[in-house]
């Protein structure tokens, strides 16, 4: 393991995680002139706004977005961007502090042009994760087709190395050293923004809803994959067990959210979620008929024009009711859907093609100081902030404007920069 280490540097900023808080944090702070380290674990930038097929509530395809911040990270050089990275160890006083951090081998260097050539030649394959294990890829991948940077990756934990190697003459430019090494670097900073996210509730867990069991029952980060056009089906929504687009789906709300066994609190964009996933069912399949199980609709503040605009749809219906049982129907991979309304009692029962489990965020599991449920607390007396949905379940705008609060304490804990 190699050891680079950087000269202290007043009043500069480490942001951890680069999904749009982190973006938005790195951003803020280094247009007000501070340095900023930008740590982030993936080979890419993003986050799981990445993934997403459009956002609520004007149906823009979050690339968009995502490359305006990139183009300011391009152009700005106090951004110093480390992907493939984490960090190890925080010492030291506010505005003094010694962060360790470890960057894990890519194994493909800057030359790398993206052209694929190394994929035609690999015959390892493996799941491919941005797409939530709905598709494969070879073990030398692009983690997407608008990643940035945008560069290969190896992924080593099924890549033999040397003793395979196919990938070596097929590279014109150089670019794969299955030999690279992590390496170890120390930073001086002033202060630390946590952006580390969110990650799906795991559905596996929800007992009785079908997740696992049932082909047909996907959950709502798959849909955003299958939605988009660099997913696994080019865009066309299709059930897994037969390729057909479905002509009826229900989405399931509050699936682990708001429930003590599981995500105890609301995790806020779920049912926003749901009623955009419903205009893609409903763009792509003419006829289709969508029902969506809620317990309450929360779409707050100004959703509420987008909850009225697709609630408006004859061809969706929105029901109260707790679904308490997913099962599927012998022969056809059609599904039952029982649900209880929570106000009557009544029992309610749907067939349906496919099912959409609208699972909660969870904060990404974190080392650093962290509430009852995991999400992160804003730590001043050690120069630690947080933003995003680390500190708390928020849609994009408010996890971007969390991440400019979050700057601001950061550039006010770390002092003034000194520039060269
Ligand atoms: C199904 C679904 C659909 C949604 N659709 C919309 C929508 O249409 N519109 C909208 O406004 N919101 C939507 N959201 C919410 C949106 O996804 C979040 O608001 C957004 O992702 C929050 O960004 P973030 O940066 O806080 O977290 P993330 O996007 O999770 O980014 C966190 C980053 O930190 C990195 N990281 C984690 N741990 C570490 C570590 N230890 N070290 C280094 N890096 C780390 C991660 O790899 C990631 O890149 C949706 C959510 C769901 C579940």
């Amino acid at each position: 393991m190699t050891q680079h280490n950087a000269g202290p540097v007043t009043g500069s900023i480490l942001v951890v995680g680069g999904g749009i808080a982190g973006l938005t944090a790195a951003l803020e702070a280094a247009e007000a002139g501070h340095e900023v380290h930008l740590v982030e674990k993936n080979h890419y930038l993003g986050g799981r706004v990445a993934q997403l097929h459009r956002y609520f509530p004007k149906l823009c395809p979050p690339s968009c977005g995502l490359e305006i911040n990139f183009k300011r990270i391009r152009q700005n050089p106090r951004i110093h961007c480390w992907t493939g990275a984490q960090v190890e160890k925080v010492d030291g006083p506010p505005g003094d502090l010694e962060v360790t951090v470890r960057v894990a081998p890519r194994y493909v260097n800057e030359r790398c042009t993206a052209c694929g050539d190394c994929v035609a030649v690999c015959p390892v394959e493996r799941a491919d994760d941005f797409n939530y294990g709905l598709s494969r890829t070879t073990a030398i991948y692009l983690p997407h087709a608008f990643a940035f940077p945008l560069r290969f990756a190896v992924d080593r934990g099924v890549c033999p190395g040397l003793e395979c190697g196919r990938c070596l003459p097929a590279c014109k430019v150089d670019a794969i050293e299955l030999g690279m090494q992590p390496r170890s670097m120390k930073l001086k900073v002033g202060a630390v923004v946590y952006a580390t996210g969110w990650q799906p509730y795991d559905a596996a867990r929800l007992e009785g809803l079908g997740f696992g069991q049932a082909k047909n029952v996907i959950t709502n980060v798959m849909m955003e994959r299958l939605a988009a056009p660099g997913g696994p089906t080019a865009g066309k929504i299709t059930r897994p067990s037969d390729g057909r687009p479905p002509q009826h789906v229900v989405f399931v709300q509050c699936a682990g959210s708001r429930d003590e066994n599981h995500l105890a609190y609301c995790s806020a964009v779920c049912c926003l979620a749901s009623l955009k996933q419903a205009t893609y069912v409903r763009e792509q399949v003419p006829d289709a008929r969508v029902h969506m199980f809620y317990i309450d609709v929360r779409t707050p503040g100004r959703y509420e024009d987008f909850y009225t605009k697709v609630a408006a749809d004859p061809n969706v219906t929105l029901s109260r009711g707790k679904v308490a049982r997913v099962s599927e129907l012998p022969g056809s991979g059609n599904l039952l859907v029982e649900a209880e309304n929570t106000l009557t009692g009544e029992l309610l029962r749907v067939e349906t093609e496919l099912v959409v489990l609208a699972t909660g965020m969870q904060p990404t599991a974190s080392a650093v100081a962290h509430d009852s449920l995991g999400f992160l607390r804003v730590d001043r007396a050690a120069g630690f902030g947080a933003a995003g949905c680390a500190r708390r379940p928020a849609d994009v705008a408010g996890s971007v404007q969390d991440a400019t609060g979050a700057a601001l304490r950061a550039i006010q804990t770390a002092g003034r920069p000194i520039h060269g």
